[in-house]
């Protein structure tokens, strides 16, 4: 960094000590340099405009030019909503303000002519747009070229730094610029890339007069971005590389031979040998194994987690495994006793429900070594919760645990235990590439043998009695069926009261004595949730209306439907689980999303991508595209994806270029030894310096 960068933002003209206070506390704009790097979200391009007859999708961005012919008020003094009615040449929407009405009004001129931007909306049969940018159109700026539109906030706007004022600010900066802007990428690599200066980059993001200007602008910032943050990921996976120990597991050992040879209820799949020969391997070098196993729902992770243990076991030390919920854990318990049960193996299960007594006995069984495997919730990572000899940790599906979580199980041992993180949520691999720098990846791409790919399709409300024939006809051949209605939050009453309705409409469409119908909330208690689900599960009735509490850890390879209400409602990963429910038996299984008409673009398009494809990696390619990677896990923890511009969903080539650049210098100088990269070295030093040391723990 040099002066100028480094400036105090109360100097630029324009600012003075007021605004400068602001702009500190709001955005975090101290100097010359962050106000530079204070990106616009998007450009304003004035040739481009939608016509009010040509909306089609909700929740699509719509900039239109027109006039405002109506203004009215509604609803109560607290709830006040104000609206006005904008036309163009083909048509009239609504506009509408729940909130800052106030303010907003006096700035609504009837017969002036505006352009607003903003989501376009469905009520009823009229189009409307909430809460549009709202600007008159002799202020629009006449000039040719583009607008930077900035993010502002309520304060700002209050002293003019709404987006108008801070482009002022901007436009003031980047004349101020040239020749103060030092290169921080090799010469060699901007020439290969084409990329632009960083000073041209900057003065272009602020100020494009065309759209190439701002696509080489934006595109040599993303890829600055990326590319450090590449660096920095290989920088400490080679520090930590050095530096960890871990256990040596020299054999697999005795239990897991005998397991092996003697107790494998089926062959592994090619996949699922592939990832233990990479755990065997990790195993032997030494170092502490820090390993995500990515497996799409059914592709046998749990088998690759029970051997995984064996072998720590086989060499003389204790092992956990982490589940997410009390059921999941209660179902791995379950399933790995029975496979184990010919061992010379003790398992033991430690939930929040585990009774006080159990979990002494528990806690001493862990302490004086006689606990081989230890099951359990959250309930692990407590304190008093301390093992003789911990050497492996499986944490199953790791993104609802937090980062912080996990970095407890490590501190069990002196010598922190092996780790492997499973997770049936796929995660793109630029993502896994760029989140989990450090960690290693194995993949089991590869289902079980004899699976048939599940045919799924959309369906309307109007084919409702359709769908009911279509059950009779899985009924009478024997299969059994699932209802899932959306609970997102279990007591919302209106939820529950569409689930009770659906029940009841359920029953009546298919009554007794021919058909029985089951039924599992989150309000029963949990012995009568139990008696439902092993009815179902024994084949006394063949329909389970359920909410999501069926998401994980239910397995009944007769259920050959899944009916997923609502589907609008869920997202993509979540459906995604649901579906896994069937297509565990022989039998071809169907899926199929019930959903009203109405629906936004970005909801057809997952339901479009549910239909057509079963591949997981698929969908969360699609997740991450429309719903950003910060949703996907607890990412802001490691704030590790505070990316000032690229956007890892996006950009997903620039990823792969940004990362391939990055391990190409480091393999020629792993120092950064050579003239060409002592920026490079100056500038990651800073950065490895002033983060704290997440890569240990992510
Ligand atoms: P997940 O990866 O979703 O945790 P599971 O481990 O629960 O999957 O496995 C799903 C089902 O596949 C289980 O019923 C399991 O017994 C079965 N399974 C696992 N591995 C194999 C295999 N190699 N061959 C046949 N069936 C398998
Ligand atoms: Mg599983």
């Amino acid at each position: 960094m040099n002066d100028f960068l480094l400036t105090p933002i109360e100097f630029l003209k324009g600012v003075g000590p007021q605004r400068a206070e602001l702009l500190r506390a709001e955005v975090g704009i101290f100097t010359f340099g962050d106000l530079l790097n204070y990106f616009p979200f998007r450009y304003i391009d004035r040739s481009k405009y939608n016509r009010i007859d040509e909306l089609i999708y909700l929740d699509s961005f719509a900039q239109i030019r027109g006039r405002i012919i109506q203004v009215s008020e509604s609803g109560s003094a607290r709830h006040k909503k104000l609206s006005a009615k904008f036309q163009d040449e083909s048509g009239v929407i609504d506009l509408v303000w729940f909130q800052g009405g106030k303010w907003i009004k006096p700035l609504l001129k009837i017969g002036s002519e505006y352009q607003i931007f903003g989501k376009a909306k469905l009520y009823g049969a009229t189009w409307s747009i909430p809460h549009p940018e709202l600007t008159e159109w002799k202020d629009v700026s006449q000039k040719s070229g583009l607008q930077p539109v900035y993010s502002s906030t309520e304060k700002l706007s209050s002293k003019g730094l709404h987006s108008k004022g801070i482009e002022k600010l901007t436009a003031a900066l980047v004349m101020q610029i040239k020749g103060k802007i030092p290169e921080s990428l090799p010469t060699y690599l901007i020439s290969e890339n084409k990329l632009i200066s960083r000073e041209s980059a900057y003065f272009f993001v602020h100020k494009p007069e065309n759209e190439p200007h701002y696509i080489h602008a934006r595109l040599r910032l993303k890829f600055e971005e990326l590319f450090f943050l590449q660096m920095e990921l290989l920088l400490r996976k080679q520090l930590g590389m050095r530096k960890s120990r871990g256990f040596v597991f020299e054999e697999v050992g005795q239990v897991f031979n005998d397991f092996y040879n003697h107790f494998m209820p089926f062959q592994l799949t090619g996949a699922q040998k592939r990832v233990l020969k990479e755990i065997r391997k990790d195993f032997l070098t030494g170092h502490h194994m820090n390993r995500l196993l990515q497996g799409d729902v059914g592709s046998g992770k749990t088998l690759v987690a029970l051997l995984t243990m064996l072998i720590g076991i086989g060499n003389g030390f204790q092992a956990a495994l982490m589940a997410p919920t009390e059921i999941l854990a209660q179902q791995h318990f379950e399933t790995l006793k029975e496979l184990i049960k010919e061992l010379p193996v003790n398992l033991e299960l430690l939930t929040g429900s585990t009774k006080k007594k159990n979990r002494k006995i528990i806690h001493e069984g862990l302490e004086n070594g006689s606990i081989h495997i230890l099951i359990g919730t959250h309930a692990l990572l407590e304190d008093v919760v301390q093992f003789s000899n911990l050497g492996v940790v499986v944490i199953d599906e790791q993104h609802r645990f937090g980062v912080a979580q996990r970095a407890k199980m490590w501190r069990k041992n002196t010598i922190p235990p092996h780790v492997l993180i499973m997770t049936a949520t796929p995660i793109p691999r630029t993502l896994a590439m760029t989140f989990y720098g450090d960690l290693d990846v194995s993949v089991i791409d590869e289902l079980p043998p004899g699976r048939k790919p599940i045919t799924t399709s959309h369906r309307y409300e109007s084919y409702r009695l359709r769908v009911f024939g279509f059950m009779k006809e899985q009924i009478k051949l024997g299969r059994q069926v699932y209802i899932v209605y959306p609970l997102i939050n279990e007591s919302e009453t209106l939820d529950f009261n569409n689930l009770m309705s659906g029940y009841e409409a359920i029953s009546r469409a298919f009554p007794l004595p021919d058909y029985r119908v089951s039924i599992v909330h989150g309000q029963m208690k949990a012995e009568q949730k139990d008696f439902e689900m092993q009815r179902f599960v024994k084949g006394e009735t063949q329909i389970m209306v359920a909410t999501t509490v069926i998401e994980v850890g239910v397995n009944v390879p007769n259920a050959s439907v899944m009916i997923i209400e609502s589907a609008e409602r869920f997202g993509l990963s979540q459906l995604h689980q649901l579906r896994g429910r069937v297509g565990r038996g022989a039998e071809q299984s169907y899926c199929i999303l019930m959903s009203g008409d109405k629906l936004s673009k970005d909801t057809l398009r997952r339901l479009e991508t549910m239909v057509r494809t079963n591949d997981g990696f698929e969908i969360a390619e699609v997740d991450l595209q429309l719903r950003g990677p910060g949703d996907l896990m607890g990412t802001q923890q490691s704030g590790l994806l505070n990316l000032k511009i690229a956007d890892l969903a996006k950009d997903q080539q620039l990823v792969i270029l940004a990362r391939e650049e990055a391990r190409k210098i480091l393999g020629l100088d792993p120092e950064l030894q050579q003239p060409v990269h002592a920026t490079l070295k100056l500038i990651l030093s800073e950065v490895l310096r002033s983060k704290p040391n997440w890569g240990k723990i992510a």
